[in-house]
C-alpha cells in the first residue's frame, strides 16, 4: 500500500487515477481548487475509507507541505488545460503551470517523495514528424500566439522536473499525454469528443473546425491511468519522459461521422473556420501521433481499447448525464 497525493485529483484524469489507485489498495489524498475539476467527479469516492480530499490550490504552501509530508508518491496533474481556456486565459495558464509545478517539486524534495509529472503532446508543438518520439526536437510558434504559452509552460515544467532530479535527487517521471478521452471529460474547455457527442445527442450541428482533415489519435482514459500507475511502480522509469497514447489516427471529419453513426443522430456536420472557433492567430496541428515504443518496452504498454469501443462507453455516459 502506497500513500498517494494527486494534485488536480478532481479533474477528468485525476478522478480516474484516484479510482484506480483506491482499487489497487492504496490510500489517496487529492488537492484540487475545482477550477476545471469538479466535486461531482469525486463525490462517489468521498465515503471510501482510504480517500481524503483538500479543496485548495497547490500554491497554498502550508497545505501542500502537510499533504506532501504524508505521502510517498505525488501525481502532479493540476494544471491549466484545454485549448479554449488556454487561449482565453494566458496569464492564468503560465502562472498556474510553472508556479504550481515548482511548489510540488519543492515539497517532494523536502519529504523525499517520488513525483510523476503530467505533461502533454503539446510540447511537440508544430513539429511535423510522424510519429513524435520522446527525444525529438520541438518546434513552437511565435510567442505572440497564446497557444504556444501552454506548450512552453509545460516544457518549463519538464525542465524543472529533470533539474530537481539531477541536482536535488528527487525521483521524477514525466509523462506526455496525447488526446485522452473518457467519461467526465467536459467539452466546456474545447475538447472535441465530449463536445461532438453532446451536439450529436441533441441533434444540433456537429462543429468540425477548419477543414476537418486534421488528424488525432485518441486514448481510453483507463489505459492512460494504468500506464501512469505502472510508471510509478517501475524504478527504471525514473528520470525519464514517456509518451502515453494510441497509434491509430482518425481525421476530425471521420470522427464526426463516426459519432453521428454511433449516436444515430440527425445532426448535420458543419465546418467552422478556425477564426470563428478560436481567437485570431490560432494555429492548429495537422497530425499528432505518438511513438509509444519506449513505454511499450519499459512497461509492455499497449492500449486495450480502439476508438469505436471507447466512443460507445463515452456516449452511454453522456446519455445518462443528459437523462436520455
Ligand atoms: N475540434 C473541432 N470541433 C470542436 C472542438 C475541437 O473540430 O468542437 C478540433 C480541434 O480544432 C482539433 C481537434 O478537434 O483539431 C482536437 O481538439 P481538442 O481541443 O480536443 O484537442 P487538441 O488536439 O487540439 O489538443
Amino acid at each position: 500500500m502506497t500513500r498517494c497525493l494527486i494534485t488536480g485529483g478532481a479533474g477528468f484524469i485525476g478522478s480516474h487515477l484516484s479510482e484506480a489507485l483506491l482499487e489497487g489498495g492504496h490510500t489517496v489524498t487529492i488537492i484540487d481548487n475545482l477550477s476545471t475539476g469538479s466535486f461531482d467527479n469525486i463525490q462517489h469516492l468521498t465515503d471510501h475509507p482510504n480517500f481524503r480530499f483538500a479543496i485548495d490550490t497547490i500554491t497554498n504552501e502550508t497545505v501542500l507541505d502537510r499533504l506532501a509530508s504524508e505521502c510517498e508518491v505525488i501525481f502532479h496533474l493540476a494544471a491549466a488545460v484545454g485549448v479554449k481556456l488556454i487561449v482565453e486565459n494566458p496569464v492564468h495558464t503560465i502562472e498556474t503551470n510553472i508556479t504550481g509545478t515548482e511548489a510540488v517539486l519543492k515539497a517532494a524534495q523536502r519529504y523525499r517523495a517520488q513525483v510523476l509529472i503530467a505533461s502533454t503532446s503539446e510540447v511537440y508543438g508544430k513539429g511535423n514528424r510522424v510519429p513524435f518520439s520522446e527525444d525529438d526536437d520541438v518546434l513552437l510558434g511565435p510567442t505572440i500566439h497564446n497557444r504556444w504559452a501552454y506548450a512552453a509552460s509545460k516544457m518549463v515544467d519538464e525542465f524543472l522536473a529533470f533539474a530537481y532530479h539531477q541536482e536535488k535527487g528527487v525521483p521524477v517521471v514525466v509523462f506526455r499525454l496525447f488526446n485522452t478521452i473518457g467519461p467526465r471529460q467536459t467539452g466546456s474547455y474545447g475538447m472535441v469528443v465530449p463536445r461532438l457527442i453532446r451536439q450529436a445527442l441533441r441533434d444540433e450541428p456537429i462543429t468540425v473546425y477548419g477543414d476537418g482533415q486534421q488528424q488525432r489519435s485518441f486514448t481510453w482514459v483507463g489505459d492512460a491511468v494504468n500506464a501512469i500507475i505502472r510508471l510509478a511502480e517501475s524504478p527504471e522509469a525514473t528520470g525519464q519522459v514517456f509518451n502515453i497514447g494510441h497509434q491509430k489516427e482518425i481525421s476530425i471529419n471521420e470522427l464526426a461521422a463516426l459519432i453521428k453513426e454511433l449516436t444515430g443522430s440527425d445532426s448535420e456536420i458543419s465546418l467552422i473556420p478556425y477564426e470563428e472557433a478560436y481567437a485570431e492567430g490560432f494555429e492548429d496541428m495537422r497530425r499528432r501521433l505518438p511513438d509509444i515504443s519506449k513505454i511499450s518496452q519499459v512497461l509492455g504498454y499497449q492500449p486495450s481499447l480502439d476508438l469505436p469501443e471507447i466512443l460507445e462507453r463515452i456516449i452511454s455516459y453522456h446519455k445518462e448525464e443528459m437523462g436520455l
